[in-house]
């Protein structure tokens, strides 16, 4: 029997095709197709701006620039997300500092957050990088509260959340990016999220001022705009105006992301019938994380919490099913302990981490590929 990974990645036809035109044309590095997946993306999530960069690592090294990361910055953010939320810290020379999380959401908890801040003198904080870990969409009305209040920046890392939502106050829905709440909100294309292209990445916003920041600093800061320069010598003239680096996405891969964003909301719907499912199976059976009422969960990934988990990882494995760990607590790894974070520090995320497995969830898994992972958990556990 063929492997069952916890994800994977989807390649149509006609993404073949789109790439194989894009070959052909005149564009391969950023040109036409990057602006159109930039139009596109943005309106997919309901942001004003959208900048693509080669992968979302670039794009929250690009969004801690922007905002003014320097060695002098604190910036709060959670121990279960892969570690380059935290590291685009690091890049800038800034300290992270890890919140704990909500143990029924995995999330990282508001209230913690707000008595971290509340307890430091006034400024010790610049930002906050909250994650919508798993496709699970943070409240991001009431911690843009918390950021307002002490004059916090918020990046969101929605890596695992494209399409995802939640329910404001009024009743609204908000979608992850949508600008709205954060000052700037990150994407990821690589394979093993929701759409792909390859290796990529996006930051969606509202402000101006920062969109224009990101797209010199996404190629080298430099400009040719006539109006953002200081003089004009000629049609070949350029400035390069700050220090910036080449972030910027090949026109095939942005060829991939416009077509695959046409089926991603076919995706979650799938993503959402799977969901349902593993919901119903393991009902009393055992624990996963399930999102409470009017979340708009994107299910990137379905994390179930078991004991003896070593156990069950390696006999499922054994049995084809290929499930992964989301995530080692970020300053538990050797990186970060070096840097003097002490395993013992946030109580939630390690208990959460000995429990923590990531089934398969994945569009294209068939109905027989779910009841197979679904009796042969509820054989092992
Ligand atoms: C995938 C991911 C990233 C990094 O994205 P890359 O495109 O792999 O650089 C950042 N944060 C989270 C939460 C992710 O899942």
């Amino acid at each position: 029997m063929k492997p069952i990974f916890y994800g994977r990645h989807y390649i149509a036809e006609e993404d073949i095709q789109a790439v194989h035109d894009t070959l052909l044309s005149d564009f391969l590095a950023q040109g036409p197709r990057v602006e159109e997946f930039e139009t596109k993306f943005a309106a997919y999530v309901g942001a004003k701006y959208a900048v693509a960069v080669m992968n979302g690592t670039a794009a929250l090294h690009l969004s801690a620039l922007v905002l003014g990361v320097n060695e002098k910055s604190k910036v709060i953010t959670t121990p279960i997300t892969f570690a380059a939320s935290a590291n685009c810290i690091r890049y800038c020379g800034g300290e992270v500092v890890f919140s704990d999380i909500d143990p029924q959401t995995a999330l990282i908890d508001i209230p913690a957050v707000e008595k971290l801040v509340q307890q430091a003198p006034a400024g010790t904080y610049q930002g906050i990088i909250p994650v919508d870990f798993a496709g699970y969409p943070v409240d991001m009305e009431h911690l843009r509260k918390v950021a307002d209040t002490y004059g916090l920046w918020i990046i969101e890392d929605a890596c695992h959340a494209p399409g995802g939502y939640f329910v404001d106050s009024s009743g609204t829905k908000q979608l992850c990016g949508n600008g709205k709440f954060s000052d700037l909100t990150v994407f990821s294309f690589h394979p093993v999220k929701h759409i792909t292209t390859g290796e990529g990445g996006m930051i969606t916003t509202n402000n101006e001022s920062l969109y224009r920041k990101l797209l010199l600093l996404r190629s080298h800061g430099i400009t040719k705009e006539p109006d953002l320069m200081s003089r004009n010598d000629g049609g070949w003239y350029y400035e390069m105006q700050t220090l910036g680096h080449n972030y910027r996405l090949p026109e095939m891969n942005a060829a991939l992301g416009i077509s695959q964003l046409k089926r991603a909301e076919a995706g979650i719907k799938r993503r959402l019938e799977i969901a349902k499912r593993y919901d119903e199976a393991f009902e009393g059976v055992v624990e996963s994380i399930k999102p409470s009422g009017s979340v708009g969960h994107a299910y990137h990934l379905y994390i179930l919490k078991v004991s003896g988990r070593k156990k069950v990882y390696d006999t499922l494995r054994e049995k084809g099913i290929f499930t992964q760990i989301h995530y080692i607590p970020v300053h538990t790894l050797p990186y970060y302990r070096s840097l003097g974070y002490k395993t013992g520090s946030l109580p939630h995320a390690e208990q959460y981490y000995r429990q923590c497995l990531s089934i398969p969830m994945y569009p294209s898994m068939t109905d027989e590929q779910v009841e197979y992972v679904i009796r042969t958990i509820k054989e092992v556990v």
